[in-house]
C-alpha cells in the first residue's frame, strides 16, 4: 500500500512537472513568435524579448530535469509496487495452501467424531444404566476420563501403583463386580494383562 501510494504520489508529480515544462515552453514560444513578427522594434524591448526567451529556455531545461527526477523515482517505486505484489501473491498462495490442508483436517475430525460417537452410543446401549451413570459422573469430574485399564498393577488413569491390600479385593472381587481406583476414584477395567 505505501510502495502505491509512493507510486501514485510520483505520478502526479510528474503531471505537475510536465505542466510547469509545458507552460515555460509556450510562453518562450509566444516570445519567438512575437520576436519574429518583426512587431517589436524598440532595441530596448527587442534585448528584453531576447533575454526573456534566454531565461525561459534555461528555466525548461531546470523543469525538465526535475521531470527526469521523478521519473525515476517513480520507476523505482513501480519496481518495489511489483516486487510486493508478486509476493504478496507467493504468500497468499501459501496461504490458500494451509487453509486447504486445515480445511481437509476439519473434514477429516468431523467423520471420525460422527463415526466415534456413533460407536459410542452403540456400546453405551449395552451398559447398564447405573454404571453408565456412575461412569458419567466420573468423566466430568476426571477430566473426560471416567474409566480406566489396570495394566502391571498400575491405574492407567492416575499412573499409581495399586497398593497390595487393594490390590488383593481386585483379586478377590468377582469378574462383575465394578471395581475402583483408590486413588483417582476411577472405574478399573480388568484385563489379562492386569498384573493380578
Ligand atoms: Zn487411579
Amino acid at each position: 500500500m505505501a510502495a502505491q501510494t509512493e507510486e501514485s504520489d510520483c505520478a502526479r508529480e510528474q503531471t505537475k512537472a510536465e505542466q510547469d515544462v509545458d507552460q515555460v515552453r509556450q510562453r518562450a514560444t509566444r516570445d519567438q513568435q512575437r520576436l519574429d513578427s518583426g512587431a517589436v522594434t524598440s532595441p530596448k524591448d527587442l534585448a528584453n524579448l531576447q533575454h526573456e526567451i534566454t531565461s525561459l529556455a534555461k528555466r525548461q531545461g531546470d523543469l525538465e530535469d526535475v521531470v527526469l527526477e521523478v521519473m525515476e523515482r517513480r520507476e523505482s517505486a513501480q519496481e518495489r509496487v511489483n516486487e510486493l505484489t508478486e509476493r504478496v501473491g507467493s504468500v497468499q498462495s501459501r496461504i490458500d495452501d494451509a487453509t486447504g490442508r486445515r480445511d481437509a483436517a476439519f473434514e477429516e475430525i468431523d467423520r471420525e467424531t460422527a463415526s466415534v460417537t456413533k460407536e459410542r452410543e452403540v456400546i453405551a446401549a449395552s451398559v447398564p444404566a447405573d454404571l453408565l451413570k456412575l461412569y458419567d459422573k466420573l468423566r466430568e469430574q476426571q477430566g473426560g476420563i471416567g474409566a480406566a485399564k489396570l495394566y502391571a498393577r498400575t491405574c492407567q488413569g492416575c499412573r499409581q501403583e495399586l497398593a497390595i491390600t487393594e490390590l488383593n479385593e481386585v483379586r478377590a472381587a468377582a469378574p462383575d463386580t465394578v471395581v475402583r481406583c483408590e486413588n483417582c476414584r476411577r472405574i478399573l477395567v480388568r484385563t489379562a494383562e492386569s498384573g493380578l
